[in-house]
């Protein structure tokens, strides 16, 4: 047989998968995977399900629904003052996923230097890669997660096409200050490199943190190309609806690489996302609340039980130290252990980095219901002995 793709035949299973089967295989509580319990807000879902029923079930137009569309559009001036016009500058996808993806065919050519910032979501690497981008990759290391300004500023070339990141940062919970995203707007703008900003969890930074679109900055507004996942806004991620804003010049390109892709995403999903946009504060608000309620509950549990806890600032995850435990394995095996011994799966951090270095960090998500998270304390605490 000859050999399929070298890139994408070079990546083993998805680490997310990984631990997911494992939690199957052994019934343990699944902190692994970041899909929160539940089946999201009930009016959201009830709108899906009549508009299944009324019929909007052939292909929507490429580009995706107007009402979804502008519904964006609404939903970014509402939160951040953003005037978009949604006809030209957004585009519904099937997934934030596949936003990604197209955002990354659409622009990288063969041969551009692409620059990330570690740890990294574990699409954007084996992406770039098939896409012919040459990664550049920046390190932030727990428990600063601190931005390594001069590291990012080598990092950049008059090669550089664009620069990939995400804020809030999965896995490490880092919320970009208005600071640090000037700082990279500088270099992009120095470079004349696009910023493509992955905001999945923009409602998840907590505590008062503003999320600041990349795309809001000075001079980004033609350079940021904006992804967000509905997947995260109403806690259905299965439903795999994703959006990509930019100015013109850039999200003809990147609809290029959408229509050979997916061409178009479920209407009936895209509806009722567009219905869920509409939504009141109280939502918003709820969403932000009952997960930061969670993150206090996980964190303050792992604490007691003795991790050493890294402050976290947003998403799903909460990443932890498990040495103060006594345990001396490497991240990995320490996943798999409290998977088949405890009865608790966690993900290794180790999977979001290249080139070792980071293996004595796990991160658990309490995107999850309060029963699964005292159960899951429960028998860590009762693992641990403390
Ligand atoms: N980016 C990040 C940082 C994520 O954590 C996720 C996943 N959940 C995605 C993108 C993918 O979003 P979607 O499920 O909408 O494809
Ligand atoms: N974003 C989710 C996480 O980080 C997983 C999504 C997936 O499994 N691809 O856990």
């Amino acid at each position: 047989m000859k050999p399929a793709n070298s890139v994408l035949s070079s990546y083993g299973t998805t680490v997310f998968e990984v631990m997911s089967r494992l939690a199957q295989e052994h019934g343990s509580i699944n902190l692994g995977q970041g899909f929160p319990d539940g089946n999201g807000p009930d009016d959201v879902v009830t709108a899906a399900s009549a508009y299944l029923h009324d019929g909007i079930n052939q292909y929507p137009s490429m580009m995706g629904i107007p009402e979804l569309r502008e519904a964006v559009a609404t939903h970014a001036k509402r939160f951040y003052d953003l005037d978009f016009d949604w006809p030209g500058e957004i585009m519904i996808t099937s997934g934030g996923t596949e936003a990604l993806a197209s955002a990354l065919f659409g622009l990288i050519e063969p041969g551009d230097e692409v620059v990330l910032i570690e740890p990294l979501y574990d699409c954007y690497l084996p992406i770039v890669r098939r896409a012919g981008g040459v990664p550049k990759l920046v390190r932030l290391e727990p428990p600063s997660w601190r931005l390594p300004r001069q590291a990012l500023t080598d990092a950049f070339s008059d090669n550089t096409k664009l620069i990939l990141f995400n804020s809030p940062m999965n896995p490490c919970a880092k919320v970009f200050t208005r600071d640090e995203l000037e700082f990279i707007a500088a270099l992009a703008l120095k470079h004349d490199a696009y910023v493509v900003c992955d905001e999945v969890y923009e409602h998840l930074a907590f505590d008062g943190r503003p999320h600041i679109p990349m795309i809001t900055l000075p001079g980004m507004r033609d350079l940021a190309v904006r992804v967000q996942s509905a997947g995260k806004i109403f806690s259905l991620t299965g439903w795999k609806i994703g959006m990509v804003s930019a100015a013109p010049e850039l999200l003809t390109p990147i609809a290029k690489a959408h229509q050979f892709l997916t061409f178009t995403t479920p209407p009936n999903l895209q509806a009722a996302v567009a219905y869920g946009l509409g939504k009141d504060d109280a939502y918003f608000d709820a969403l932000n609340g009952d997960m930061r309620a969670r993150r206090d509950r996980l964190g303050a549990g792992l604490a007691d039980i003795g991790f050493d806890v890294i402050p976290c600032e947003g998403t799903y995850f909460i990443t932890t130290d498990f040495r103060p435990l006594g345990f001396n394995g490497t991240d990995e095996e320490f996943c798999r252990h409290i998977t088949i011994e405890a009865g608790v799966t966690a993900v290794p951090v180790s999977a979001f980095y290249q080139g070792g270095g980071i293996d004595h960090f796990a991160r658990f998500a309490f995107c999850k219901e309060d029963a699964s998270l005292i159960e899951a304390l429960r028998r860590l605490k009762a693992h641990f002995g403390s």
